[in-house]
Order: C-alpha cells, then structure tokens, then sequence
C-alpha cells in the first residue's frame, strides 16, 4: 500500500472526515484490521485564511509547499490537498514540492461523467465558485457546464463556509439556505450538485438536497485510496 500525503487543516473539521473516509474504504477494501497509510500535515488554517482573504496566494503557496516537501521528504508517494479552493495554487505546490499531487476535481468530474451528468451546480468558496481554476478544469477536462448559485447565494455560502462549517458549528438555518440554493440550481437545470467544499457535506444530504450529491471529500479520499491500493 503507497504512503498518502495529506496536506490538512483547512480546516481540520474536514480533514478528520478525509481520514476516517480513508480508512473506512481500507477497511472496505481489505477488511480484517487494514487501516490506511497516511502521513498528515494539518497547517494552522488561521495563517492561510489571513492569506487567502488579502489576496496573498503566494503567501499560502509557500506554506503549504514546504509543508509538501516534508510530506516528500518522509516518503509519502502523493499528495491529497484536502480542501478545494487551495487547489488554486495546486501546480505551484506540485512543482514546488516535487510530490504528484491527486486533483481533488478529477474523481469527482470522473464521477459526473460515469453518471452521464452533463449540468451540474457547484457550492463552495467564492474563490472555487467564481475563479476559472476549479470550473475551468471541470469544463475542460470533462466537458461540464457548471452552474453558479447568484450572487447572493455565493456571499451567503462563503460567509457560512469560514463562519460556521470551518468552526464545527451546523446550523438549521444553514442547511435550509443550502436547500434552497440547490432548489434553485434545479430550476435552471441542474441535474446534480457538487459539494465543492470540503465541509459543505456537514450541513448537506439527501434529507434537504432536491438534486443528487457529488460530495468531493468523500470522493477524493477514496480516490486516494484507490491509488494508493493501486
Ligand atoms: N475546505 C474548504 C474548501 O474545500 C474551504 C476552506 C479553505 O479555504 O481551504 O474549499
């Protein structure tokens, strides 16, 4: 079994449902008392949210690219950056740490394309739902049309995202705005929707979500599985 690298902690409330998903689907897999082998860097998601939020990219690529090469250093054979949006600078980290890194949109866009899913919402950061490096790849490399929740929404979500989900904290008033996005996303023909955060999958499921869910924690981290089973 390959060694993960998991670069966590942004935040840890998502990065402790990647490890025990990995585990699980060892467990699934191999049964008996396999267990996942992974090696976790979880950074201090305080220095990289301050990053993200003034526009300092370079800043969080650095951080987590050394955090990478440590990863690197102590054998890990590839990495899983356990969030979305930092896989803004995901080539940087790549290059930077020499560790193969395992885009956390590819299992997901594999997923979608599998089901035949060709319209599909996305929830997550207004960095992942608005900038071109996680739609783009989507579009590109599995020929998705993405679609947006508006822009009140897309303020609303981020705002819960590092408010509430990146605290632990899941609220009802959460979970109906995100049933009501994922009502309107429906109406303009959305046939599923991604979960495009990795905390998001705390506050949605199939009890308030009108259209099927492709939640990427669970994804990527049996992805990684696969991969390190490979
Ligand atoms: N975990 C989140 C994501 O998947 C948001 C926190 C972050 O900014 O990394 O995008």
């Amino acid at each position: 079994m390959k060694l993960i690298g998991l670069l966590g902690g942004m935040s840890w409330e998502s990065t402790a449902l990647y490890y025990s998903a990995m585990n699980e689907e060892v467990k699934r897999q191999l049964g008996g008392l396999h267990s996942a082998r992974i090696l976790l860097h979880s950074v201090d998601f305080h220095d990289i949210e301050k990053r993200q939020h003034s526009g300092d990219w370079q800043g969080t690529a650095g951080i987590l690219t050394d955090a990478a090469a440590g990863l690197k250093a102590a054998g890990a054979d590839f990495l899983v950056i356990a969030t979305n949006t930092m896989h803004k600078v995901a080539d940087e980290i790549e290059s930077g740490s020499g560790l193969p890194v395992l885009h956390i949109a590819d299992p997901t866009g594999e997923a979608l394309t599998r089901d035949r899913i060709k319209t599909v919402g996305l929830l997550g950061t207004r960095f992942t739902m608005e900038e071109h490096f996680y739609t783009g790849r989507l579009e590109k490399k599995f020929g998705l049309e993405v679609v947006l929740p508006d822009e009140k929404a897309r303020t609303a979500i981020h705002r819960v995202i590092y408010e509430e989900l990146c605290l632990g904290t899941v609220t009802d008033d959460a979970r109906a705005l995100f049933a009501n996005v994922i009502d309107d996303l429906q109406a303009v023909g959305s046939q599923a929707v991604i979960l495009g955060c990795t905390e998001i999958t705390m506050a949605v499921d199939e009890t308030n979500s009108a259209l099927p869910v492709y939640d990427t924690t669970a994804l990527h981290a049996v992805a990684a599985v696969e991969r390190a089973l490979q």
